[in-house]
């Protein structure tokens, strides 16, 4: 790779970033389709600063992630519509100095899902009301989907299923309930505690299961869903789709997805 006085920075912030897999994807999406662009990790809790950097040093593009999906908004000059509505964001474009805040997670969770089927007209129980489950409630209500969202704070899965016009269920009343997409999004089952799932087997029925979770690969919950027949949609899935609308955002390129994910699985093969 070749860096010159023309090479475009681009940045993934938050704190702490642990194992951020956006680097390796974003560095070779950009190899692959010729960019003369270089993708950072910097670790700051100065959020502020980090954005006034970017803007004092041309950093054409930035990743937001934990904790400043929501703090970063009111620091920004302009926020699509879709991102506002969801309340985070987690992409931003530099445009001469202007930050523009958009949420890519909605369009990642959307690709992914449509990989396997089209949620219009669809029954979708979402398990989760954290930054996640809300993109993916859009995303899907977006596209026509009828959701349900199942929490276990019930104000909180209560005040996400009125944002979305869609239902509230306790997770204990998920039995019986019919669903044709169930999507999984909270950390229960995620690296270093991946023998947990977050629902009992008998709860796992629906002819589809998504999880969000993508380390572990293959979480407790994608291996009961094979199991019982289920078609399931990995969370990698919506972490590559999140880049590579991040990526179309960015240089206005289609993104090179296979490159991106051979990037990513070897990441996760030798960490
Ligand atoms: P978050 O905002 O912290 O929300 C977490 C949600 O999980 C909350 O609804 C919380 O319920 C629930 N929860 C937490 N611990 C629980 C437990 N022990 N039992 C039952 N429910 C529990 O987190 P997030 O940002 O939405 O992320 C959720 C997951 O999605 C994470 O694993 C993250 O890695 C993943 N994710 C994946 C992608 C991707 O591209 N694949 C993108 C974003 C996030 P309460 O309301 O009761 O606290």
């Amino acid at each position: 790779m070749r860096i010159d006085q023309h090479t475009v920075l681009y940045a993934v912030i938050g704190h702490p970033l642990g194992h951020t897999l956006s680097p390796v994807m974003h560095n070779r999406a950009f190899e692959a389709t010729g960019e003369n662009a270089v993708y950072m990790a910097f670790e700051t809790d100065r959020l502020a600063d980090a954005l006034n950097g970017m803007r004092a040093l041309g950093i054409r593009g930035c990743s937001v992630t934990l904790p400043f999906k929501t703090a970063v908004m009111p620091l920004l000059d302009d926020i699509d519509p879709l991102a506002r509505a969801i309340g985070a964001v987690n992409t931003i474009v530099n445009r001469g100095g202007r930050l523009a805040g958009y949420n890519t997670d909605a369009a990642g969770a959307l690709a992914a899902v449509r990989e396997v089927m089209e949620p219009s007209g669809h029954r979708v129980v979402i398990l989760g009301a954290g930054g996640a489950a809300r993109a993916a409630g859009f995303a899907l209500k977006e596209a026509g989907a009828s959701l349900t969202i199942a929490n276990r704070t019930p104000e909180k899965g209560k005040a996400l299923a009125l944002a979305l016009n869609a239902t509230f269920a306790p997770i204990d009343d998920l039995r019986g309930l019919p669903a044709d997409l169930l999507i999984q999004a909270t950390p229960v089952g995620m690296h270093p505690r991946q023998e947990r799932c977050p629902l009992d087997e008998a709860l796992i029925q629906a002819p589809v299961v998504m999880e969000l979770i993508y380390n572990p690969r293959e979480t407790r919950l994608l291996e009961i869903a094979r199991r019982k027949g289920a078609a399931v949609i990995p969370g990698l899935r919506m972490f590559i789709h999140q880049g590579a609308a991040q990526f179309r955002l960015w240089t206005g390129k289609e993104p090179p997805l296979e490159a991106m994910e051979a990037a990513v699985l070897a990441a996760l093969e030798h960490p």
